[in-house]
């Protein structure tokens, strides 16, 4: 449980750290809130010889209304986003999901863009920012450019972020009052999904469902062609295919998805 040695850089900017990443390559890793590479680290499922990390960049810890956007900076803490008034108003699907994760000390540690560049299909903000329609600003040395969440996890702990480039914001239309549910089983309080599912309007995305984090696009259809949540619920499970380990079987998974969508379909519209 000891990483292999590394050498350890402090980026002082966003420029910085990407002429550190220019400069070592695929040699090295960006370091944000540390609560899941430090683990790969310590197992040494990852061995990067430099570590960059961006935890003295405060210009990119914020939330900050846009008109009819809100911007997240994405090395906004899971606790900043769970507290925020702002999203508590327009995004409140965001900042419950946020309140969820782990305990205290994963939430003041761990960042959005740590969760959301790390791709893990168990963690809960990926979902949120499919179910959301977020769009992710990924800077690079040409320049930024625009991802949608939809096209943004691309496979298991892969996503389009290349190497040499970060993800410096997200950024997610104001909800007002739509309707909005978030549901996650879990064996402990403290633990990943078993499955969970987050909901925005129509929009229904998998927690744990599959290689990547996924929509519900059967679902989504049933819906949007006029299926009560209970009927398009039936359909949580076509096109996923959920781990099968000591946890849960992926039978189990496949049932709890629909018990799952069901009871998060119902809750938004009630609200
Ligand atoms: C005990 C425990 C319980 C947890 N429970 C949950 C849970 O219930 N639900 C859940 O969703 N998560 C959970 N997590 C994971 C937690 O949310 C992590 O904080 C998160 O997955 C990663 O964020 P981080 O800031 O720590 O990223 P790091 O570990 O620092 O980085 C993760 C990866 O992302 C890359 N990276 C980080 N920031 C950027 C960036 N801005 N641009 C490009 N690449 C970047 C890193 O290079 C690395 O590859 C848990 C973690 C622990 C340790």
């Amino acid at each position: 449980m000891i990483p292999a040695a590394f050498t350890y850089r402090r980026a002082s900017s966003v420029d910085d750290a990407l002429a550190l990443l220019a400069e070592h390559g695929e040699d090295a890793k960006l370091l944000a809130g540390g609560h899941s590479l430090l683990p790969l680290m310590k197992l040494r499922l990852a061995v990067p010889e430099v570590v960059v990390d961006l935890g003295g960049l405060p210009d990119l810890s914020y939330v900050e209304d846009r008109g009819d956007s809100v911007a997240i900076g994405a090395l906004t803490r899971h606790h900043d986003l769970a507290t925020s008034e702002l999203l508590g108003r327009e995004v409140p699907l965001l900042a419950h999901a946020a309140g969820t994760i782990g305990d205290p000390q994963v939430r003041h540690r761990g960042t959005i863009g740590g969760s959301l560049v790390h791709g893990d299909p168990a963690s809960d903000l990926p979902a949120v920012a499919l179910a959301l329609d977020a769009v992710l600003v990924v800077r690079g040395p040409a320049g930024s450019r625009e991802v949608p969440a939809t096209e943004f996890f691309k496979d298991f702990f892969e996503t389009a972020v290349e190497p040499g480039e970060l993800l410096t914001e997200i950024r997610i239309a104001k909800r007002g009052g739509q309707g909005w549910d978030f549901q996650k089983f879990t064996r402990r309080a403290i633990d990943w999904a078993i499955v969970g599912v987050a909901v925005a309007g129509d929009a229904v995305a998998l927690v744990n469902m599959g290689p990547k984090p996924m929509r519900a696009s059967a679902v989504e259809a049933a819906l949007a062609a006029g299926a009560s949540p209970a009927e398009a619920a039936e359909h949580a499970a076509e096109g996923t295919s959920p781990p099968d380990e000591h946890n849960a079987s992926a039978a189990y998974r496949q049932h709890l998805a629909k018990v799952l969508v069901r009871r998060a379909l119902e809750n938004a519209r009630a609200r």
